[in-house]
């Protein structure tokens, strides 16, 4: 077994060989821009992103033309969000959203609302899930869409995002779901969701960084601003020269994605219930964050009662994991997610996600376990809680 352990796969997955190899190419021999018409070296890379367009469309049951590329999931949100609003901003200003969305969904949002939109946050269960009938109850004849992800990325849940989209539907409003965490976890389904507009990104599922896909409905037709200008490139939604390696690498990550699932989620969330028996046999007052039903395979969100998640993380160091939102590591709040769970702000502070993923192992997940265990066990028997704790 090999030192550091990787358990972080929310944050980002390593890039799995094959879809290396499958790029490498499109570096040094096939370098050409895909949007060159006038020799084979431009030919050859626009045949690459046309069939990684192929692949990734199939992964969630949609046709090659509604995939937009882009340069990762935080501007397809952006373009979702920002493009549909300011498109229809004549119909009407109110937009839906959730309060537990990625920042790449709420920050847009806040930006709109600053340009005079409206936004409705709508809150969510202990169980980090949102009430489909509060949807509903949200949408007005002057709202224009609403955003739900299907998959979050700190507890895991996974979203009735069929429910909502049936209820958007009804009511003529656009779906837009950031699947960026279900992507290759679990099956997704444009048609199934009834979505419109769907946040795609190739290094959460062992493709390369810097590389996404925005999916936007042709029939019917959802209609929005392109929010980059410049060229024209993806029929004006998205100016710019594409990322002919990184879309390469996109399209093989989901043509794996679609051949291994089957067979990968069972064995991930195997991995995962060892891990979370494992922590729990060894350790009392540890709360698992999250519905367990209605969760991503790999994912695990725990707090550790009288210890900080933070000093528990050093203090594992061999094992990478998260406390709170990598996105928002940076600052010292207890992470909004679990806040709005309902989550204490110290069981927040006491909080680590794990994140397992394809190229986790049996003993890593045993080393793991026994790591946090022990670990947590120093940390409770040095803090000053403990010995008052009521619990
Ligand atoms: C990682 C992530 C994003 C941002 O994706 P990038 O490709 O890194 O910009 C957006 N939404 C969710 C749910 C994510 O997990």
């Amino acid at each position: 077994m090999k030192l550091p352990i990787y358990m972080d796969c929310h944050s980002t997955t390593q890039v799995d060989p094959r879809v290396l190899e499958g790029m490498l190419p499109y570096f040094t021999e096939r370098f050409g821009n895909a949007a060159s018409k006038s020799h084979s070296f431009g030919w050859k890379a626009e045949e690459a992103v046309e069939e990684a367009r192929e692949e990734v469309a199939r992964l969630i049951g949609a046709t090659a033309r509604e995939i937009v590329w882009t340069s990762g999931a935080t501007e397809s949100d952006n373009l979702a969000v920002k493009g549909v609003a300011r498109f229809h901003a004549a119909k009407g200003r109110h937009l839906v959203t959730t309060a537990i969305e990625h920042k790449a969904v709420l920050d847009p949002m806040a930006a709109l609302a600053r340009e005079g939109f409206e936004v409705t946050v709508l809150p969510v269960s202990r169980e980090g899930l949102v009430d489909p009938e509060a949807v509903r109850a949200a949408i007005r004849p002057d709202t224009v869409l609403v955003s739900v992800m299907h998959a979050n990325n700190e507890v895991g849940t996974v979203l009735p995002v069929e429910e909502i989209g049936r209820i958007t539907r009804e009511k003529g409003v656009l779906f837009h779901t950031d699947a960026v965490q279900s992507l290759g976890r679990i099956p997704f389904d444009v048609e199934a969701a009834s979505a419109d507009l769907v946040s795609l990104s190739a290094h959460k599922m062992y493709g390369p960084k810097g590389v996404g896909a925005l999916y936007v409905r042709r029939r019917p037709r959802a209609r929005l601003l392109g929010q980059i200008d410049g060229g024209g490139h993806e029929r004006g939604y998205r100016s710019g020269t594409l990322n002919v390696p990184g879309i390469v690498g996109f399209g093989r990550a989901a043509a794996l994605a679609r051949e291994e699932m089957p067979a990968e989620a069972p064995r991930i969330l195997a991995l995962r219930e060892r891990l979370r028996r494992a922590i729990l046999a060894g350790l009392d007052r540890v709360t698992v964050n999250g519905s367990l039903e209605r969760r991503l395979p790999g994912n695990l969100n725990l707090s550790f009662a009288h210890v900080e998640g933070e000093a528990l993380m050093i203090a594992m160091r061999d094992v990478a994991v998260s406390s709170g939102s990598a996105c928002t590591s940076a600052s010292l709040e207890p992470s909004y997610v679990l806040r709005a769970m309902g989550v204490s702000d110290e069981l927040a502070h006491s909080s680590i996600r794990f994140g397992l993923g394809r190229f986790n192992t049996e003993e890593e997940v045993d080393h793991a376990a026994r790591l946090v265990v022990e670990k947590a066990t120093k940390l409770r028997e040095m803090s000053p809680h403990t010995a008052t704790s009521t619990q």
